[in-house]
C-alpha cells in the first residue's frame, strides 16, 4: 500500500469513528476542527502583540501542511468551508458583542456591515446551491447520454467526450474530479466554499467576494478605530492611530485581533474580486489561463525568456 494510501484510509477511519451525528446527518472530525481552532487561536493571539504575530504566521502554515499532508487525500473535506463559516460567524459575534457595546458605532454604520455579512452570506449559499446543482444535471445527463450512445445517436457537433464521467462536455466545459462533473467556464475548485466556480454560478460568487470584501474591511475599520485611538484621514474617513493599549483589556485584545484577521481576509479576497474581473475582461477563465500558461512553460520561447530574465535581473 502506499504512503498516500495508508494516510487516507487513517483519515477515513478517523472521520468515521470520530464523527458527530446530529439527525440523519454526521459530520466528520474534519469539518469540525475548526469550530474549535478559530475561537482557540484567536483567544491566544489576544495575549500579547507576540503571541498575535507568531499565530497569524503560524497558522497559515500549519493549516497548508495539514492540507497537503492528509486534507486532500478526503473526498470533499469540508475542513475550509467550515474554516469560512466558523470565522465569520465569530467576527460578526466579536463585533456585535464587543464592538457596538462601546457606543462608537452608528446605526447605520453597523447596518452597512450586518449587510455586507448577509450579503456574503447569501450570495455565497446561491454559488453552492447552483454549483450542487449542476452536480446532480451532470449525473443524470451522463446516465441518459450513456442511453444515448448505446443507441447510436449522435450528439451536438464540437461537443468533446469526457472520459471520467462518462458523458459529452460542451466545448469549454473541464472536468472536476472533486465535484466529479464537468463544469462549463470552470475557474477553479473554491475550497473555502466547497464547490466548483464556474460559467453557473461566477455571478453569485463575484457577489459574495464584493460582499465579503466590503464587510471584512469595512469591519476591520471601524473596529480598529473603536479600540484604538483614531485619527481623521478624510471628513468622515477615521484611521487607527495608536493601538498599543488593546492587551491591556482581553475583550479588547479580541476585537484587535478579529480586525487584523479581517483586514487580511479582506485584501485576500479583494485581490480575487480584482483577479476575476480582469478574467472577464480578457475573456477567458482562471482554469484556462492555468493551461495555457503550464503550457508555455514548457515550450523552448519561454524557457529562452526565463533564461534572459535571470541573465537579466
Ligand atoms: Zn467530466
Ligand atoms: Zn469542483
Amino acid at each position: 500500500m502506499s504512503k498516500n494510501n495508508i494516510k487516507m484510509s487513517i483519515w477515513n477511519k478517523l472521520r468515521n469513528s470520530c464523527g458527530w451525528r446530529s439527525g440523519a446527518k454526521q459530520m466528520s472530525i474534519d469539518a469540525m476542527i475548526p469550530i474549535f481552532a478559530v475561537p482557540a487561536i484567536t483567544i491566544v493571539a489576544a495575549q500579547t502583540v507576540y503571541f498575535t504575530v507568531i499565530t497569524f504566521i503560524t497558522t497559515p502554515v500549519i493549516i497548508y501542511h495539514l492540507d497537503h499532508n492528509f486534507l486532500r487525500f478526503l473526498p470533499r473535506s469540508k475542513f475550509f468551508f467550515m474554516w469560512t463559516i466558523t470565522s465569520v460567524v465569530m467576527m460578526l459575534l466579536v463585533f456585535e458583542t464587543c464592538v457596538v457595546p462601546l457606543l462608537e458605532i452608528l446605526p447605520e454604520e453597523n447596518l452597512v456591515f450586518v449587510a455586507g455579512v448577509i450579503g456574503g452570506f447569501f450570495c455565497g449559499h446561491k454559488t453552492k446551491i447552483k454549483a450542487d446543482c449542476l452536480a446532480q444535471d451532470g449525473a443524470v445527463l451522463a446516465v441518459a447520454q450513456e442511453l444515448e450512445l448505446e443507441k447510436g445517436i449522435n450528439g451536438t457537433e464540437g461537443d468533446e467526450f469526457c472520459v471520467t464521467c462518462r458523458k459529452k462536455a460542451p466545448p469549454r466545459a473541464y472536468h472536476c474530479r472533486l465535484c466529479q462533473t464537468c463544469v462549463l467556464g470552470r475557474e477553479y475548485h473554491c475550497k473555502w466554499l466547497n464547490c466548483c466556480i464556474g460559467a453557473n454560478n461566477l455571478k453569485w460568487y463575484l457577489g459574495c467576494l464584493f460582499c465579503s470584501t466590503l464587510a471584512f474591511i469595512y469591519g476591520s475599520n471601524l473596529t480598529m478605530t473603536s479600540v484604538c485611538h483614531p485619527f481623521i484621514l478624510i471628513g468622515t474617513l477615521l484611521l487607527p492611530d495608536d493601538c498599543s493599549d488593546v492587551y491591556h483589556q482581553l475583550d479588547l485584545a479580541l476585537c484587535f485581533v478579529s480586525a487584523v484577521y479581517s483586514l487580511i481576509v479582506g485584501l485576500i479576497v479583494f485581490s480575487y474580486l480584482i483577479y476575476h474581473l480582469w478574467l472577464i475582461y480578457l475573456g477567458t477563465t482562471a482554469n484556462e489561463r492555468r493551461r495555457l500558461t503550464s503550457a508555455d512553460s514548457h515550450s523552448t520561447n519561454y524557457r529562452l525568456l526565463t533564461s534572459i530574465a535571470q541573465l537579466v535581473c
